[in-house]
């Protein structure tokens, strides 16, 4: 039995294995841009929605702001006319608030003293007895004459708890001199309502806040957050850095990481923004996403198994013809070698032979052939039986390996008890030499043979030189006639064929 041959892959077993790889990377890269490109786009889309969002949230709240300061200015105007003083309550407040915008959602507007106290009230013609002498509005009037159209802090109406902005402007003297407020305020759930008509996400966010931090409004509405500064805010400053923008970040008021887009609004100190969810915007390319590195995923996995069917079978090909190439080889040994002594047989010898000539032609070496035969060998098979004849012929076979040297060198079994042996490179003398050396050692084994003269196994040899011209039949014939005189001359010797070296005997 051979060893079965190491599992070796075939060029074309890499080959295989190479470009599968290199496909499925081709595909995985290009199947990455892809899901990058979805990515990339769902964000560009939000980003676009947002901003449009943006520019009409602004719109709306720079329309509304700048009606309601026409109101102001109005009755700012009329407090100034000197023909309003003098007429009658009734009369003088429907003068005086003739003008002023009267949506819902659009409150009372009050007229200030320089002490804070109401003294002209759109609702009512004897003013409500309200003060406001600590209000942020009337303390920046009383402060500063260029505040313009100032947008208070956020107010929580304490008579029904409504959240209202409060929009004021200074009145003043002929002389200058702080003469107190016009204020009206605007009603957070007005924006709400505003908003609440502009599609936006379930889960997306609009807002609008003073520069100083503070929460005007929040959309949809969440009980709290109105009038919460956002200065702590991480993100805060970044709403300053343009003057509308997008970025990440974490939100204050919930802690949901989003896109916010923001922009200020007109020229008014306020701050509009609208905040997308990263989680939304991923809800928009991530299924997507998913079923393509699915789809991807099963691709390459169908190819790479695939790949390996094929692999397998190149493989066992591959070890199929390996095995068929080693029986092979083992059936071209058994045919070449004697199944007894395990020498090369007769017919290896003849190629052995050709191929020795020819190589001693070919490099102009000398090249000797020896052929061997047992003395009375039918005699010992005689006296100890055909299985000890088969004995003594391995033990021959053994000295005959050991003796020869070089892999050129070749010993043989030609026929039932004689051998031979090629001797590339060697001369005649050399060759004698070699065979008196193989004759010494099977003596040396001193294996008993009473039917021989020496009473023990001895060889008879024949050593021949190849000589120029001469075939490869003469040659044989030239050393089994040297052979056959070593016989004639009383066997257990060497004889080299004529015109070589005389023969030697050793007892
Ligand atoms: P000589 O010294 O003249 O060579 O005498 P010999 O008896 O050796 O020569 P012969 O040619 O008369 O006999 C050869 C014998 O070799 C005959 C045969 O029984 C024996 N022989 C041949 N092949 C085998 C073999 O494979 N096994 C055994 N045991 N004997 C064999
Ligand atoms: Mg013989
Ligand atoms: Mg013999």
């Amino acid at each position: 039995m051979h060893p079965r041959p190491r599992r070796r892959r075939s060029a074309a077993s890499r080959t295989l294995a190479g470009s599968i790889i290199a496909a499925t990377l081709v595909i995985g890269a290009a199947s990455t841009i892809m899901v990058m490109q979805m990515r990339r786009s769902a964000w560009d889309q939000v980003g676009g929605v947002s901003q449009n969002l943006l520019e009409a949230v602004e719109h709306m709240v720079d329309r509304n702001i700048e009606l309601y300061d026409l109101s102001l200015r109005a009755v700012g105007e009329g407090l100034r006319d000197p023909e309003a003083d003098g007429i009658a309550p009734n009369l003088r407040q429907l003068v005086l608030f003739d003008r002023a915008a009267t949506a819902s959602g659009l409150g009372a507007i009050l007229a200030l003293d320089p002490q804070g106290q109401a003294f002209a009230d759109s609702t009512a013609v004897v003013p409500r007895p309200l003060r406001f002498p600590d209000a942020d509005f009337f303390l920046v009037h009383k402060q500063r004459e260029d505040a313009g159209l100032y947008i208070g802090k956020p107010l929580r109406v304490e008579s029904d708890g409504r959240w209202v902005i409060p929009l004021s402007r200074r009145l003043a003297y002929a002389d200058g001199a702080f003469a107190g407020v016009v204020v009206g305020t605007i009603d957070v759930a007005y924006f709400n309502a505003l908003f609440g008509r502009l599609s936006i996400g379930e889960r997306s966010r609009i807002a609008f806040f003073r520069e100083s931090g503070e929460i005007l409004v929040r959309s949809p509405m969440q009980e709290g957050v109105i009038g919460r500064s956002l200065m702590e805010a991480a993100h805060f400053p970044r709403f300053f850095e343009h003057h509308s923008g997008q970025f990440v970040a974490t939100g204050y008021t919930e802690a949901i990481e989003g896109l916010f887009t923001y922009s200020r609004i007109g020229d008014h100190p306020l701050v509009a923004t609208v905040m997308v969810p990263t989680d939304a915007i991923a809800a928009l390319w991530r299924p997507k996403a998913a079923a393509v590195v699915a789809l991807v995923a099963v691709l390459c996995g169908g190819m790479v198994g695939l790949t390996l069917l094929l692999q397998r079978e190149l493989e066992r090909r591959g070890r199929a013809e390996e095995q068929a190439l080693a029986a092979n080889r083992d059936l071209a040994r058994l045919a070449n070698t004697d199944g007894l002594t395990g020498l090369p047989n007769r017919r290896h010898f003849d190629e052995a032979f050709a191929r020795a000539r020819e190589w001693s032609q070919q490099t102009a070496t000398p090249f000797c052939l020896v052929l061997l035969d047992a003395d009375r060998f039918k005699r010992y098979n005689d006296t100890y039986g055909h299985l000890a004849g088969d004995e003594v012929l391995r033990a021959v076979a053994r000295v005959l390996q050991r003796q020869v040297r070089s892999p050129l060198e070749v010993a043989c079994r030609i026929g039932g008890e004689e051998f031979a042996v090629l001797l590339p490179g060697a001369s005649g003398p050399e060759a004698v030499a070699r065979a008196e050396r193989i004759r010494h050692a099977v003596a040396r084994l001193r294996i008993p043979h009473t039917g021989n003269e020496s009473g023990i196994v001895t060889l008879s040899l024949g050593v021949a030189e190849a000589v120029a011209g001469e075939t490869g039949g003469e040659c044989f014939s030239a050393a089994d006639a040297a052979l056959y005189e070593a016989k004639r001359q009383g066997r257990n010797r060497v004889v080299a064929h004529p015109g070589g070296t005389t023969a030697t005997q050793v007892a």
